[in-house]
């Protein structure tokens, strides 16, 4: 969903600089790989079955997802398990979603038989593990988990996050079930990993020389119930600290001063105006073209940086008049697309307000 891309938006993906990354994340043990039929403007999972030849795909666990985006009826269903695995250029796809299940998503699979279809792919050898992610809240998601013999979940966590969506609540429950939890969001969308942030405060009192986003994956790992830590990388870099973080985690390894730290972290995120997007790019298209993700970025990083705004600048000198916030006329439409339930028709304005004014 993060790989390298030419240009600011979701596509088209830098082949030559996301392949890299990904065979390096391979070659230092990374062995599960996230993708949906969505991602990347729908190239993500053709990206993935051409970066697994010279013998990379037999080292990775590939996920991949059915995405109510793309779907409209059962025989849609049958259809995309079909094209899934041939663009992955594989003849099982290990783990296999319903995506971003919502109680309206829920209902269309339930009528379309979306598991049924699932289930016999898996008799047929196509798939191995069958799973869901989700951002509902704690009792939807309690439901999800109950509804089906399911081998793992996919939720947003990170120590930001913790009591909202499913939260740790919901997460114990599915681990007690003996589902497997895949973590999505462990830095929200990367605002965890910003150096810039009110929480850097409260880390440099800590006498840890940890980076942001190691704070983070050390308290995702820190948790028994955790099986999988999807993080976004596209450099290198990241693809080395995820690793390096992982191989000295677990869970009991944080000391109790550093889960203090990490609480004061959250009220100080908690105390400021951010706009919790995390840039899945869910709401867009937008038919005003309003770059709602890009919008929101700009507008979290004004609000939250001290000093000079980035944000505001951006917006300012930086950002076509067609892709702006006040082009945004609250039709609504990208609101229950939302994963996150943010008012985005609501916030437009004060986005706008907010970035072109020069107070
Ligand atoms: S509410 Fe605004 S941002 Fe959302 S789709 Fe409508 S015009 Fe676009
Ligand atoms: S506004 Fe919501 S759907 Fe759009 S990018 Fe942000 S979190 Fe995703």
């Amino acid at each position: 969903m993060r790989l390298p891309v030419v240009g600011d938006g979701y596509s088209p993906i830098d082949y030559e600089a996301a392949e890299s990354v990904l065979r390096h994340a391979i070659d230092k043990g990374i062995n599960y790989l996230d993708t949906a039929p969505t991602y990347h403007d729908e190239t993500s999972e053709e990206f993935i079955g051409r970066a697994l030849q010279d013998g990379y795909r037999d080292k990775v666990a590939i996920a991949t997802k059915m995405s109510k985006k793309v779907v409209s009826c059962r025989e849609d269903c049958r259809l995309l398990i079909n094209d899934q695995l041939q663009r992955l250029r594989t003849d099982r796809i290990d783990l296999y979603l319903l995506h971003n299940v919502t109680k309206d998503s829920w209902r269309f699979f339930e009528d379309a038989g979306a598991l049924d279809l699932i289930e016999r792919a898996r008799d047929r050898g196509e798939i191995g593990m069958v799973g869901f992610s989700t951002h509902e809240e704690r009792d939807f998601f309690i439901e999800l988990v109950d509804s089906h013999d399911w081998d793992f979940c996919q939720i947003q966590f990170n120590y930001a996050d913790r009591f909202i969506q499913a939260g740790e609540e919901g997460m114990s429950y599915a681990a007690n079930k003996g589902l497997e939890v895949v973590i999505m969001e462990p830095l929200k969308g990367g605002m965890l990993a910003r150096d810039d942030l009110p929480y850097m405060d409260v880390f440099s009192e800590s006498d840890r020389d940890w980076s942001p986003a190691e704070w983070s994956l050390r308290w995702i790992w820190d948790h028994p119930e955790v099986s999988v830590v999807l993080s976004g990388m596209n450099a290198h870099a990241q693809v080395d600290e995820n690793c390096r973080v992982a191989e000295v985690s677990g869970p009991g390894a944080l000391s109790l001063d550093d889960l203090l730290t990490l609480d004061k972290a959250k009220d100080a995120l908690d105390r400021s105006c951010n706009i919790p997007c995390t840039s899945c790019g869910y709401c867009l298209p937008c038919p005003q073209g309003v770059q709602i993700p890009r919008m929101f970025t700009l507008f979290n990083n004004h609000v939250l940086s001290t000093g000079h705004s980035w944000g505001r600048n951006m917006y300012n000198f930086s950002t076509a008049q067609g892709d702006k916030a006040a082009n945004c006329i609250s039709c609504g439409e990208c609101e229950e697309r939302c994963p996150q339930d943010i008012m985005i028709s609501e916030l437009m304005p004060m986005v706008h307000r907010t970035l072109s004014s020069s107070d």
